[in-house]
C-alpha cells in the first residue's frame, strides 16, 4: 500500500513492478486526479502552453496494463502498523503487508491577518493553479510573497502573460536560501529587466480585503501595495503527521535509512515527506526535487524485492524563467569557495561550488553541460582546482580529462 498519489508513489509502484514484484500494488491519493507532475505548474502549464493531459505521470491505461490499483480521492486518516491496517477518511479498513509513505508536502502558511481571503493563493496543486490562472492576466496586479523558485517562476509567467508584478522577499536578496549571492544577483537583474519589481528584506504587515477578496497588501514600512491577487510562496511542510501519529520516527520528516525504510521493518517513505542522509555529503536532510522522489521509489521497490541497491546520482534540480534555464548539481551548502566559468552578461555560465578542495555544487545557467560534467565530478568526490574550472581558455573537455 502506498499513501500519496504523486511522484514517489507512482515510482515506488512502477519500479516494484518492473523489479518483478507479484502482488496487489494500491496508491491511495487524496486529490482528485490521476498522479501528474508538479514542476510544469509554475512554468507551462501555468502559461497556458500545456494541456492538463499531459502532467499525468502515467496515462490511465498504465495503471491497468501493470494492475495498480490507483485510488483518488482517497484520504488516509490513521495507519496502523503493528496491525497492518491503514483507514480512510470514509471510514474503510485497508490491510498491507508493507506500507510506503509518500505524502509529499503542502504550502508553509502564510501567519499573517487576512491569509485567508479570496484571491490568496498557494502553488501546489493543479487546483491551486486552475484557481491561479484567471488573476494573473494582463493588467493585473499580482503580488508574490517569497522569492524563492516557485515565486520567482510564476513571477516570469505572470510578466509573459501581461500582469504587474511585484515580488517581496523578508530575506535581504532572491533565492537566499538555495544559492550564492552571484546567482541571486543575476535573477534579482534578469526579473527587473522584465518589469517585475523586487522588493527585498520586506515584511508584509497585514492583507487587506474588501468583501471578502484582498485588494491590497500594507508593509511594515507603511507602504500600502494594490493587489488583485497574492500568491503565497514561502516554502512547504512535510507531510508528517499520519506517519508520527502512527508511531514512525521523524524529525522534520520521515527518518528513512539508504533504502528508504523507517524504524518500523514493513514500513518506508519516500519523496518530499521523507528525510534521510544526503550522498555525497553525509548530512542528513530533505530533499524537494523529482530526481531525490525517483531515486527513493527506487529505493523502496529494490529494499521490498530483496534487491541491491540502485546505483546513487548527484541530487540535482532545475528551474525555467524566462529563456534562462537553471540546472543544479549538487547541493551548496556550506561551500567555501566558488569560481565562475563562462559568461554572466550573456546569460551563458555557472557558478561552480567547493568545500575542503572538492567540487560539492554547481548552478549552471543555459550551460548544460557544466552541470552533466559537475554531476559527475561532484559524485566521485573529485578534488579539483578551482582555477582550473573557472579558465575559460580551456574547453570542459580539456580539462575534466585529468579528472
Ligand atoms: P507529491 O508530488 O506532493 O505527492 C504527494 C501526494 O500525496 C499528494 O497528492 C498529496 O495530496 C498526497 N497525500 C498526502 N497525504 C495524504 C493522505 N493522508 N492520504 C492520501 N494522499 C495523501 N522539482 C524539481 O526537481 N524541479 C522543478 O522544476 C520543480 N518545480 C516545482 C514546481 C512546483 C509548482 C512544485 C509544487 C514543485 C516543484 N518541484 C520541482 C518539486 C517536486 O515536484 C516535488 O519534489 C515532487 O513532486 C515530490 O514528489 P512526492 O511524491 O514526494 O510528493
Amino acid at each position: 500500500m502506498i499513501i500519496g498519489a504523486g511522484q514517489a508513489g507512482v515510482q515506488t509502484a512502477a519500479s516494484l513492478r518492473l523489479g518483478g514484484f507479484k502482488g496487489n500494488i494500491t496508491i491511495l491519493g487524496d486529490e482528485p486526479v490521476l498522479p501528474y507532475q508538479r514542476p510544469p505548474l509554475s512554468k507551462a502549464y501555468l502559461k497556458g502552453e500545456m494541456d492538463g493531459e499531459r502532467l499525468y505521470l502515467k496515462p490511465a491505461e498504465w495503471y491497468v496494463a501493470q494492475n495498480v490499483n490507483v485510488q483518488t480521492g482517497k484520504r488516509v486518516t490513521s495507519v496502523h502498523p503493528e496491525k497492518n491496517i491503514a483507514i480512510t477518511a470514509d471510514g474503510e479498513k485497508l490491510n498491507f503487508d508493507y506500507l510506503v509513505f509518500a505524502t509529499g508536502s503542502r504550502n508553509r502558511p502564510l501567519p499573517i491577518k487576512g491569509a485567508g481571503l479570496q484571491n490568496v493563493f498557494g502553488l501546489r496543486t493543479l487546483r491551486n493553479v486552475d484557481q491561479l490562472r484567471p488573476h494573473v492576466g494582463t493588467d493585473k496586479n499580482l503580488v508574490i510573497i517569497g522569492a524563492g523558485y516557485i515565486g520567482l517562476e510564476t513571477a516570469a509567467v505572470a510578466r509573459a502573460l501581461g500582469a504587474k508584478v511585484t515580488v517581496l522577499e523578508l530575506a535581504d536578496r532572491v533565492l537566499e536560501r538555495v544559492t550564492s549571492p552571484i546567482i541571486s544577483t543575476f535573477y534579482d537583474g534578469l526579473h527587473r529587466s522584465h518589469g517585475v519589481d523586487i522588493k527585498t528584506s520586506t515584511n508584509t504587515a497585514k492583507i487587506n480585503g474588501k468583501n471578502g477578496v484582498v485588494d491590497s497588501l500594507t508593509l511594515s514600512s507603511g507602504l500600502t501595495l494594490p493587489c488583485d491577487a497574492l500568491l503565497v510562496g514561502i516554502g512547504i511542510v512535510p507531510n508528517i503527521e499520519l506517519a508520527a501519529d502512527a508511531g514512525i520516527a521523524c524529525d522534520d520528516g520521515i527518518l528513512v535509512d539508504e533504502r528508504s525504510r523507517t524504524n518500523i521493518a514493513h514500513v518506508f517513505a519516500a519523496g518530499d515527506c521523507a528525510k534521510r542522509t544526503i550522498l555525497p555529503y553525509g548530512h542528513i536532510g530533505r530533499l524537494e526535487s523529482v530526481h531525490n522522489a525517483i531515486e527513493q521509489g527506487k529505493q523502496v521497490a529494490a529494499a521490498i524485492l530483496g534487491k541491491p541497491l540502485p546505483k546513487l546520482d548527484c541530487p540535482w534540480f532545475w528551474s525555467d524563467q524566462y529563456d534562462v534555464k537553471l540546472q543544479i548539481a549538487g547541493v551548496s551548502t556550506g561551500y567555501e569557495e566558488q569560481i565562475v566559468r563562462g559568461s554572466i552578461k550573456d546569460n551563458k555560465f555557472a557558478v561552480f561550488y567547493f568545500k575542503d578542495k572538492k567540487l560539492i555544487a554547481a548552478d549552471a545557467i543555459n550551460s548544460a553541460p557544466e552541470f552533466m560534467i559537475a554531476k559527475r565530478l561532484i559524485l566521485d568526490g573529485t578534488e579539483i582546482p578551482p582555477q582550473l574550472l573557472g579558465n575559460n581558455q580551456c574547453s570542459l573537455k580539456e580539462i575534466v580529462a585529468h579528472y
